[in-house]
């Protein structure tokens, strides 16, 4: 089973440690060779325009959309929910998304007044999770196939910040920086079934 969290920029060894932490081999990948051979792939959090202009320049880009929609369990956290998403609000000019996620994203969406903030959130299936958000998207609408799994309620209105369809898996908030992996142990255990883990 090989793990690989996409190495392009971001938060890449904060999501390795946690994989490691579950008892999952994760590695760094960013060659098509790497990527054309995963199991399971990690975006992480980072600057949602960078790494989309940096997979096209490497010739990634395709490659990364083509395996997600062919069923690749993918997760991805903030940048990388953004990046899941078929469809952004806010989105910078001429911004590419990966796709794979049935949803509207809206991007900075929490605003300036609470640009980061943390909080604790259910999320379905794990329980209570310590939420990080930092210039954290939200999902404006969903689709018919895709889970709700935690929402954050703003005045009196309440927003996707965890979702899952099928085979992907997003978060606005970076569960990789609170050392709680339990979001990424139901990455592993839930969206890459029979893999083994170490607890
Ligand atoms: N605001 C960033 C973007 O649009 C995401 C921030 C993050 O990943 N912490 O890509």
């Amino acid at each position: 089973m090989k793990l690989g969290v996409l190495a392009l920029q971001g938060d890449v060894r904060e999501h390795i440690s946690a994989l490691n932490e579950c008892g999952a081999e994760a590695f760094p990948v960013r060659t098509a060779e790497e990527i054309s051979t995963l199991d399971g792939l990690i975006l992480p959090g980072g600057e949602s325009t960078t790494i989309a202009k940096l997979a096209r320049s490497f010739g990634l880009f395709d490659l990364i959309a083509g395996r997600i929609k062919e069923g690749l369990p993918t997760y991805g956290s903030c940048a990388g929910m953004i990046l899941l998403a078929n469809e952004l609000v806010d989105g910078a000019v001429g911004q590419e998304t990966f796709g794979g996620l049935d949803v509207k994203v809206r991007r900075n969406a929490f605003g300036r007044q609470v640009d980061s903030f943390e909080t604790d959130l259910p999320f379905e299936g794990v329980g209570t999770v310590r939420a990080v958000f930092i210039r954290a998207p939200w999902v404006e609408t969903t689709n018919p196939g895709v889970q709700i799994l935690a929402s954050v309620e703003i005045e009196g209105v309440s927003h996707p910040v965890a979702v899952r369809q099928g085979n992907v898996l997003a978060t606005s908030f970076h569960p990789e920086l609170t050392g709680d992996n339990r979001v990424h142990r139901y990455f592993v255990t839930e969206l890459l079934r029979g893999v083994s883990t170490h607890s």
